[in-house]
């Protein structure tokens, strides 16, 4: 297959790579060659479009996409009276089923090919979402969202079944396809058992699995986590005992985090990833993004749906633009952070992430007015902050068309 487009592509946090009037070659699910002319009159022609490599969102509650845009305070309070009962209506298949197809549909609608998913802490809400996953063709990281103890008598499971399902999930799906992996999901300390994160914690590294939870994004849930374990010195702390850190953690907002905290993270080599829009609607706080750079820890954008307010990747780096009232950040760094970024938090950085030959052809296609009249600084820029008005013409993973 070849494709006519204006690529854009990230290299690095500063810097980007813009080639209009390319021809991209795919062969199987690889992209074949990219070259500025093309001989073959058989091609697709996305010349309307700048084409970015797909948009990777590496935290995102399929279980919670129903529950966008609910107003509350504060994360506690959010959580306990719109999210719980939410994610308790997931109880019933035919409800997860219609959520799920909603979800996935959305979400390559808005041009992102990889997601890192918590479904409800049901097994067949996990199961749904594999399959979805794969009908829809997405690639996709997903788990059985955790939780055993201080939580609603409807949702809490008993800790012993909860560890036996994540483990067959994980054990039926992951890796099941080249595009389907398994991550194990303890939602965050307050509401897991320390046998559940230990147990979860050891079973993730002994077979090399994916580990997501979620991390001081709050000062209320910061105080609660130091109430319910006084021995450990901060709430980093207390998932490094529990066995839960490592190079393929994922950890979810990490915003109210000390120095010695960051030095955990960087010593784990565990990642972090930033919630900007959901930030904002919680009123959670604002991430040390220049500190968490300069300390070399790996770290991605993500949507954190439905405490973020939108699937789309190009409002996420608006937001994490707009977040930060002193550090800017540039359009090429939003981009890298929302694509190759996102791809090495995942240690995927050699299949996904940016257009080149060689990696897997997981590619956007986004319609700009007169792409090629335009530089690629003029393009980013468009992107970064008028993303919202701009209409995703077409997706594709590993080669395939998905929208
Ligand atoms: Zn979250």
């Amino acid at each position: 297959m070849i494709l006519k487009t204006n690529i854009l592509t990230p290299i690095s946090p500063d810097k980007y790579k813009y080639i209009p009037h390319a021809f991209i070659t795919i062969e199987n699910t690889k992209i074949q060659s990219i070259s500025s002319s093309g001989n073959n009159k058989n091609f697709l022609d996305f010349s309307n479009c700048v084409c970015v490599p797909g948009f990777i969102d590496t935290h995102v509650h399929l279980s919670q996409f129903h529950a966008r845009g609910k107003h509350s305070s504060n994360l506690l309070d959010w959580l306990n009276k719109i999210i719980f009962e939410e994610e308790y209506r997931s109880k019933d298949f035919k409800y997860a089923y219609q959520l799920t197809k909603n979800f996935f549909l959305e979400s390559i609608k808005a041009g992102t090919t990889t997601s890192v998913i918590y479904t409800a802490p049901y097994k067949h809400a996990c199961e749904i979402a594999f399959k979805e996953a794969k009908n829809s063709g997405v690639r996709a990281i997903i788990g059985n969202t955790l939780m055993d103890t201080n939580s609603p008598d409807y949702l809490q499971e008993d800790t012993e079944k909860s560890i036996n399902e994540s483990i067959e999930l994980f054990e039926k799906w992951n890796k099941s396809t080249d595009l389907l992996e398994y991550v194990f999901s303890p939602r965050f300390a307050p509401v897991c058992s320390s046998k559940l994160m230990r147990t979860i914690g050891a079973y993730a590294k002994k077979n090399n699995a994916y580990i997501q939870t979620h991390l001081s994004e709050n000062i209320d849930e910061k105080k609660w986590v130091s109430s319910l374990f006084p021995a450990f010195k901060n709430y980093t702390e207390v998932y490094e005992k529990h066995n839960l850190l490592g190079p393929k953690t994922l950890l979810g907002h990490a915003i109210h985090i000390n120095e010695k905290e960051i030095e955990i993270i960087k010593r784990t080599k565990s990642k972090i990833i930033h919630c900007p829009d959901s930030n904002f609607f919680l009123k959670s706080g604002i991430f040390p993004w220049e500190d968490i750079k300069r300390s070399g820890i790996d770290f991605a954008l993500a949507s954190d749906v439905g405490a973020g307010t939108s699937l789309s990747m190009l409002n996420v780096m608006k937001m994490c633009n707009y977040r930060q009232d002193n550090y800017v950040i540039s359009p090429e760094e939003a981009l890298y952070y929302a694509t190759l970024g996102g791809a090495k938090v995942l240690g995927k950085e050699d299949i996904i992430g940016s257009i080149e030959i060689g990696k897997d052809a997981d590619l956007t296609f986004i319609e700009i007015d007169n792409p090629r009249e335009k530089s690629g600084t003029e393009i980013l820029s468009t992107l970064l902050y008028i993303g919202n008005e701009l209409k995703v013409k077409s997706t594709f993973v590993a080669g395939k068309i998905v929208y």
